[in-house]
């Protein structure tokens, strides 16, 4: 029997948040971010699920060839452009839409013939200062684009550096409105969180990421309050069970210690699977249905839990890391991080497969 560790993705869940997320940007056109391997849950494995999007967006340019291949046929948009005048002639080659973001990327359009026209997305950058023109330097840069005839259609976009703060999305969103006054293009601005929350100020095209794969842009709400579904569930079961006395310690370091008699379980999980080595004692895990705790320090192949209250859990017993009974939002709290970090690093060695409701 192979190692009980197993990563599920729930494509109609995937599916559903797409809707939810249509549903709340509607009339705008939706490209659903795929970046990361799908956020980790595998690119290949889930973009049939996506037929409702508009359109895909990702930065990687192999990864967009294969989308391609697999006969994805609507918009793919490369969220960071081209990097190199091979990417830019093979992108038209394959229809694929760039983000056009600094100066070095107009010039090498400048010089390149391309075999199709290109659809671009100028980046302006509105104040998270990672990637796009300057405000004011966007009518040159859209002079520099009108003068080339390879360019079909152009969008402006930008991306906001805040989640929970609506007084700094409107700064960013102001910002890009004065920077485009007087220019009709069509414009991009929401990504999950400002789909939630801000819908007017979204654009024509919204890039909802992780709301897509059900876990929350906001450190304050939950995904499940929000109406999102999770789609990852990781799984393992129970190895091994000890039985400790008081003053007993658990683990690396002995970070845990037993106040008395406590029983508690070993899973087939740790941080070279991806389960985040910084989460604390209390970190909430479920086995046998019920929700417990992790106990002292999450090693690489194995972490300890509380069976205190679970007097029916036993070796092979189903034990849930993160899914429908503890969000992976939850465990990324309890380790400092956020679900986007735990869902993008999944490890290798952990097989994946599909559930679909019919
Ligand atoms: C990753 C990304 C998104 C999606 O962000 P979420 O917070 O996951 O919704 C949207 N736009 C750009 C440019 C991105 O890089």
């Amino acid at each position: 029997m192979p190692r009980p560790l197993i990563a599920t993705v729930d494509l109609t869940a995937l599916a559903d948040n797409l809707v939810l997320a249509k549903r709340l940007a509607a009339p705008a056109a939706t490209y659903a971010v795929v970046k990361a391997n799908a956020y980790g849950h595998g690119l290949k494995r889930v973009f049939s699920a996506l037929g409702e999007a508009d359109g895909l967006a990702l930065l990687e340019y192999d990864a967009a060839l294969s989308l391609r291949d697999w006969g994805y046929a609507k918009p793919i948009l490369l969220l960071e452009g081209f990097f190199a005048v091979a990417e830019l002639t093979g992108a038209a080659a394959h229809c694929l839409s760039l983000v056009i973001h600094h100066a070095e990327q107009l010039e090498m359009l400048q010089r390149t013939r391309l075999s199709r026209p290109l659809e671009v997305f100028v980046k302006i950058n509105t104040g998270m200062n990672r990637l796009g023109f300057a405000p004011e330097s966007l009518t040159a840069v859209i002079e520099k684009l009108r003068n080339l005839e390879h360019i079909e259609k152009v969008h402006l976009m930008t991306h906001f550096a805040h989640a929970d703060d609506y007084q700094g999305m409107l700064e960013q969103r102001n910002r890009f409105v004065q920077a485009s006054q007087g220019l009709s293009f069509p414009t991009s601005l929401a990504n999950s969180a400002g789909i939630f929350r801000y819908r007017e100020i979204g654009g024509d095209t919204v890039r909802p990421g992780i709301m897509l794969y059900g876990a929350s842009p906001f450190a304050t709400q939950s995904a499940a309050s929000l109406g999102m579904k999770p789609v990852m569930s990781l799984q393992s079961e129970l190895i091994a069970i000890q039985h400790l006395r008081a003053g007993d310690r658990v683990g690396y370091g002995g970070l845990y210690q037993a106040k008395g008699e406590q029983r508690i379980g070993i899973v087939a999980c740790g941080y070279a699977d991806g389960y985040p080595r910084h989460a604390e004692i209390g970190t909430p895990i479920a086995v046998a249905g019920r929700r417990t705790q992790v106990l002292g320090r999450v090693s690489m192949d194995m972490l300890a839990i509380d069976l205190t209250d679970c007097a029916d859990a036993r070796v092979g017993s189903a034990v849930e890391l993160w899914g429908t009974q503890v969000s992976v939002d939850e465990v990324a709290q309890a380790a400092g991080t956020v679900g986007y970090e735990l869902l993008c690093a999944v490890a290798p060695r952990v097989p994946f497969t599909v559930s679909e409701r019919k």
